[in-house]
């Protein structure tokens, strides 16, 4: 690095959608000569690229930008994402902001660098820009690779439509080839992610056609999906994952609520009987898999039975992995404008309860993999131990002084999770 070369951090907040354009945005900087340091690291300019889903990210985002102006005073702060889309007046009232850049002006940072003092820039297209995690992004081993932006669906509570605007995709052809650069370029997993991507259509070519080609690539060894409305899983798409023999055992697909009233008002695409139809069709063809699941708790309205009933239905049900949020009311959708929204107290009574029950269940479910070996994709490595996870998305930590980062390993599990513990660990095993 010579004295004068630039440097530039990131830091990212959300969605693995989020992720992949913060890679390739970290990658467009580092073509221009710029070097990539940590975020926590004095650096000219900070990226900062955000997420509006709830009132929770809205005040990350602005804490993260005070915290970057404190560990960096002389660097440009230049703030994007959703919350940026969604926020701009008030984030350009921040004196900590130097550029506020809309969800499509991000990947124009490039020409807006020389004209920082301008402040705000959004604007609203339906292009689509590819993104993908690149080895400019320090974070991520496993690779995200977004298929898709936007949404067409109009649930009741979500601000993501307005923020990302209509659902638009990639090619097959181009996804094929972004593939096969993440493979090239090392990693061993990757995420097809984007905002709906259930709703996948390109030419007439469908989620199937794209991981049909993306799965048959050699030298990938990891393939997962990101989160999948219920309504767009079919049999052709669960075979073709099948069929690969790359796609990980773990699905995540979002419930919000177990009650048809609550759900009807969110306006989803499904009822509680045929979310438990979709669920038992990935056990058909994926009998061990795991299964995440969004919750939304404390929705206007939502009574104390109709509460009781998610938490039986998933008391019940195969889902593993719990992603449980208090309903945060989204200036300008539907569900804002309802009666009966809950305090934040009865929404954390709620929280509690569902994320104790989370707990339980994971822990009954890792437990079937103690004494039992099974492959990790290492991540990172924290004090003595390398991280990383399984195929079912259950994390596992070894003690190593090899080097693990990109490494798969068997794994001989020693201790399961547990109320104290959110992973398992276990050893390496030498010959399996
Ligand atoms: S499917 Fe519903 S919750 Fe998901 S992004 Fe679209 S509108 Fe929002």
């Amino acid at each position: 690095m010579t004295d004068t070369q630039k440097t530039v951090s990131f830091h990212t907040l959300g969605c693995r959608l989020n992720f992949s354009e913060t890679g390739s945005i970290a990658s467009g900087f580092e073509q221009r000569g710029y070097k990539i340091v940590p975020f926590e690291q004095d650096s000219d300019l900070v990226f900062l690229n955000t997420c509006t889903v709830t009132d929770g990210a809205d005040s990350s985002c602005r804490n993260l930008i005070k915290k970057a102006k404190k560990h960096s005073p002389g660097s440009k702060v230049i703030v994007s994402g959703c919350y940026a889309q969604m926020e701009s007046e008030k984030l350009s009232e921040m004196p900590e902001v130097d550029l506020i850049l809309g969800n499509s002006e991000k990947y124009n940072v490039f020409e807006h660098l020389g004209e920082i003092e301008t402040k705000i820039k959004i604007d609203q297209t339906n292009d689509f820009w590819g993104a993908y995690t690149t080895p400019s992004d320090l974070k991520h081993t496993r690779a995200f690779l977004k298929i898709q932006d936007g949404c067409n669906y109009i649930c009741s509570f979500c601000i993501i439509p307005q923020a990302r605007g209509r659902s638009r995709t990639i090619s097959v052809d181009q996804a094929y080839s972004n593939a096969l650069e993440l493979v090239g370029a090392g990693y061993k997993e990757i995420v097809l992610t984007g905002v709906n991507i259930g709703e996948y259509e390109k030419s007439g070519e469908k989620l199937t056609d794209l991981v049909q080609k993306v799965g048959s690539i050699q030298g990938l060894q990891r393939l997962r999906l990101s989160s999948v409305e219920p309504n767009t899983i079919t049999d052709e798409l669960l075979i073709a994952l099948k069929d690969s023999g790359k796609y990980l055992n773990h699905f995540h697909i979002p419930l919000q609520s177990a009650n048809d009233e609550i759900l009807k008002s969110m306006r989803r695409k499904y009822t509680i009987s045929e979310y438990k139809d979709v669920i038992k069709k990935i056990q058909t063809h994926f009998p061990e898999s795991a299964i995440g699941a969004d919750i939304i708790t404390g929705y206007p309205g939502e009574t104390y039975e109709q509460f009781e009933e998610t938490f039986k239905f998933l008391e019940q049900s195969p889902i593993t992995h719990f992603h449980v949020f208090p309903y945060s009311s989204r200036k300008g959708t539907t569900a804002a404008k309802l009666p009966g929204h809950h305090n934040n107290t009865e929404k954390k009574r709620r929280i509690k309860l569902l994320n104790q029950l989370g707990d339980q269940k994971i822990e009954n479910y890792s437990a079937k993999f103690k004494n039992q070996i099974t492959s990790v994709l290492f991540e990172q490595k924290k004090g003595d131990f390398w991280e990383g996870h399984n195929p079912e998305f259950l994390k596992v930590k070894v003690a190593s002084d090899e080097d693990l980062k990109n490494q798969i390993r068997p794994i001989l599990i020693e201790s399961s999770y547990s109320s104290s513990k959110h992973q398992m660990s276990g050893k390496i095993v030498l010959h399996s």
